[in-house]
């Protein structure tokens, strides 16, 4: 990125749908660099009331599951019905493995090729929490880009899920025939997540198989799903055949209906955009604790005497919070790092 950030020009190549401002645009957002924070916020002020006209899907399965298929397939269905896609992937492990394998524009070749799709892979070298925040926030600029759907891909085997589902409007997991284990991978508490499922590879030989896993996992949902006045539909696909996909899409939009219908799609929105605005400010809160030196010696020091028991818990606490109001200027939150 160059030195010099010309916000205003990055706004209206933004709202121009430049590819190439929207690209900067993000990276942008996702910069750790302190100074970049407040450019970051001013571009997301002003961008922030052209967005929201996209239909937002989360995507997760776990590596092998067709993820890259299946979007590839489906993103140039919905190209051909005149909408534009987007594609952001979350993948807090790129920043360990050094390199992002979700999201990649190799994987989603046909895609890739559309001048009416925009992928970009996960952002690497940050903490859940930044990479949480950047795809949120770049899932805004997309939007005020004019992509009218966002999928947003991660691996579901961690906590990511969780805040993918709280940024998106429907939350799909694509499995597998089930292959021993019933959950393959796919961490128990994320299929509560869920909102719809999709049985992927439902072709040749494991079509019959991929059916008795999509009628089991119908079954399995009914006692773990979150919201108990609606069913969860299993459905079956192939990605890779691109058969059972209007289906899938179709279940998303059923799932949308059904938002706007119980909560209204804004207030479910505005609902979420709460949920963020705690989760923002509870890691920002912790984050400054732990990477300011003397709060975390008096941390230390705390922990300590109530683990002997010389302080109780709530003093503790207390202390803590004074000694943060007291001692950290606000240039120094640790906001959105
Ligand atoms: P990802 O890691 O979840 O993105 O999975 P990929 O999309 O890369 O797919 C992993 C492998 O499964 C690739 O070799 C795909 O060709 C294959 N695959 C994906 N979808 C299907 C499908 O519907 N049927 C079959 N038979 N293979 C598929």
């Amino acid at each position: 990125m160059s030195r010099k950030i010309d916000v205003p020009s990055l706004i209206d190549g933004v709202k121009g749908g430049d590819r190439a401002a929207l690209a900067r645009a993000i990276t942008l957002v996702e910069s750790r660099k302190p100074a970049h924070r407040p450019l970051a916020r001013e571009l997301l002020r002003e961008l922030t009331p052209l967005s929201g006209n996209s239909i937002r899907l989360g995507l997760s399965g776990v590596p092998g599951a067709g993820k890259s298929t299946f979007i590839d397939a489906l993103g140039c269905d919905l190209i051909e019905q005149g909408h534009r896609v987007a594609v952001l992937a979350v993948d807090p492990t790129s920043s360990v493995s050094g390199g992002s394998v979700l999201g990649d524009r190799t994987r989603m070749g046909r895609l890739a090729e559309s001048e009416a799709a925009f992928i970009r892979p996960s952002p690497t070298g940050l903490q859940l929490g930044g990479v949480a925040r950047a795809t949120r926030e770049g899932m805004v600029l997309v939007e005020a880009a004019g992509y009218d759907i966002v999928i947003v891909e991660t691996v579901g085997v961690g906590q990511s899920e969780v805040a993918v589902q709280g940024m998106v409007d429907t939350y799909l997991i694509l499995m597998l025939a089930r292959s021993g284990d019933q959950l393959q991978g796919i961490k128990k508490g994320i299929l509560e997540l869920a909102q719809v499922i999709a049985v992927n590879k439902a072709d040749g030989d494991n079509a019959g198989e991929a059916r008795v896993t999509a009628r089991e996992l119908s079954i399995a949902m009914k006692l773990v799903s979150s919201d108990t006045e609606r069913r969860v539909p299993v459905l079956t696909c192939s990605a890779l055949k691109e058969m059972g996909l209007e289906e899938v899409w179709q279940a998303v939009l059923d799932h949308r209906k059904y938002l706007e219908q119980k909560y209204g799609l804004a207030n479910y929105r505005a609902a979420q955009q709460v949920g963020w605005m705690w989760s923002l400010t509870e890691a920002a809160v912790l984050d400054t604790l732990h990477e300011t030196h003397d709060l975390r010696e008096l941390a230390r020091d705390m922990e300590a005497q109530v683990r002997s028991g010389s302080l109780n818990a709530l003093d503790a606490s207390a202390e803590l919070l004074r000694q943060f109001a007291a001692k950290v200027p606000e240039q120094d939150w640790a906001h959105g790092r």
